[in-house]
């Protein structure tokens, strides 16, 4: 009841979509009578959770932020789902989010902008934005998002909360509406590391309805916490706090905590990186020819929305549902990944671009081979000022740079909301580990908060 009231007070910044009221208080009253009855506390009873617009909860409004699926109410949970309700959890909403999770501001979105609790001028981080002020606002202990190229992480740096993205595949990503799905991770945001570390811990592990999801089971992170910390090799990469990051007070945060890092023994390194300039090209080449791909099922037929008027055949009725169906950016990103995977352009644009992930992925686990996390930024800015960053789809993309790199290299990341602007607003250091190493991942994220 006490979220209900905080959601219902805020609603001028629009974080939340759908509330499941009656839901929720049926599963409250379950806890409760299990406690009654004597049975013993579940990992996350009572915790009360927030979905963001791409998951499927069986019965509810699904809409991935979009006018396509107006209307539309899941028929099956995705598996992140069952396993919260399994849990003991409580999921009292739906959050915002960009149209199919494309976008860095929550400004693409067809139910309106979502403003950041810290300053309602400025945007909360896309594309999870809404999942990132519903834990900045109080409206959630946690919020469940999707980090395709940086959507759990990039919001929760502009809020001040902790932002989980795990590696690919770690937890199961059935059920959640599909942007890219070589790309796609299901990731939590919460107010600290240890939060967020119990409920990844309920999330991850392998799901036969998932054949991309790692298949070992992974070790608790959540026990690791408090362990002594002997000393950690970090690495930066070189150009991360240079060209690329235009904000000084940024750049000298970071550099302090290397500073404060070295003066307690562990040790900080730099590493050239000559990969960097092709991340974001890289990214955005291939995620957007995997969407092109996944938006097809969007037909206005099976679901999604149907035009009213009366076309002349198929093709022409197909149009028209997508012509209506579907925003600018979501447009945009479609006939981007139909151009890179046209006839003439497969090789010189997808066939090359997986060949520069594929060299990416290789350098990133040489790295790891020598150093047991990376530092880098999450955004090169704080949170900007609504309309200040979406006006060019190009400097948006460009703004991706330090968080598309977990991404293309399936590795774990985690957002931790150290610092704060000298105009009050927080932001954030992002540690990054090797490969299904989640443990040290959490370890590191509680031992630097
Ligand atoms: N800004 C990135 C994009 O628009 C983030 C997307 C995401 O992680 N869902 O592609």
């Amino acid at each position: 009841q006490h979220y209900l009231q905080q959601i219902a007070n805020a609603k001028p910044l629009n974080a939340i979509l759908h509330v499941f009221e009656q839901e929720a208080m049926a599963q409250a009253a379950e806890l409760d009578a299990a406690v009654a009855a004597g049975k013993p506390l579940l990992p996350l009873h009572g915790v009360v959770v927030t979905i963001k617009d791409v998951l499927n909860y069986e019965g509810q409004p699904v809409t991935a932020g979009s006018h396509m699926l107006e209307g539309y109410k899941a028929v099956y949970s995705a598996t992140a789902v069952k396993r919260l309700l399994d849990a003991g959890a409580i999921i009292i909403g739906s959050t915002n989010c960009d149209e199919f999770a494309m976008g860095s501001t929550n400004e693409n979105c067809a139910h309106g902008v979502v403003r950041n609790a810290a300053d309602p001028n400025r945007v909360p981080g896309g594309s999870s934005g809404g999942a990132a002020v519903a834990v900045q606002a109080g409206l959630c202990m946690i919020a469940i998002g999707s980090d395709t190229g940086g959507s759990v992480r990039q919001p929760a740096d502009y809020c001040g909360v902790v932002g989980l993205k795990p590696s690919y595949g770690r937890i199961s990503r059935y059920g959640l509406i599909a942007y890219a799905s070589s790309f796609d991770c299901v990731g939590v945001l919460g107010q600290s590391v240890a939060d967020v570390a119990a409920v990844y811990d309920v999330l991850a592990g392998p799901d036969g309805l998932d054949s991309t999801a790692m298949q070992d089971q992974p070790t608790p992170a959540v026990t690791a916490l408090g362990t002594a910390q002997k000393p950690l090799r970090f690495a930066w990469l070189q150009p991360t706090l240079g060209e690329t990051s235009p904000d000084a007070e940024i750049q000298s945060a970071i550099r302090n905590t290397f500073a404060q890092l070295e003066a307690a023994g562990h040790t900080v390194t730099a590493v050239p990186f000559d990969l960097m300039e092709y991340i974001v090209p890289t990214y955005y080449v291939l995620t957007t020819a995997e969407a092109s791909s996944n938006l097809g099922r969007f037909d206005g037929i099976r679901y999604g929305h149907a035009a009213k008027g009366n076309a002349d055949d198929l093709t022409a009725f197909y149009k028209q549902n997508r012509s209506e169906g579907f925003g600018t950016e979501v447009k945009r990103r479609i006939m981007l990944g139909t151009f890179v995977l046209s006839a003439g352009y497969f090789d010189a644009y997808f066939t090359k671009a997986q060949q520069v992930r594929a060299k990416i992925v290789a350098e990133t686990s040489l790295i790891f081979s020598a150093f047991d996390a990376i530092l880098m930024p999450v955004s090169p800015t704080i949170a900007p000022l609504l309309g200040e960053l979406n006006q060019d789809p190009v400097s948006m993309y460009l703004a991706d740079i330090y968080t598309v790199f977990a991404n293309l290299a399936g590795i774990p990341g985690l957002a931790l909301p150290l610092y704060k602007h000298s105009n009050g607003m927080p932001f954030g250091l992002q540690v990054l580990c090797n490969r299904g190493e989640e443990v040290l991942l959490h370890r590191i994220g509680a031992y630097l908060e």
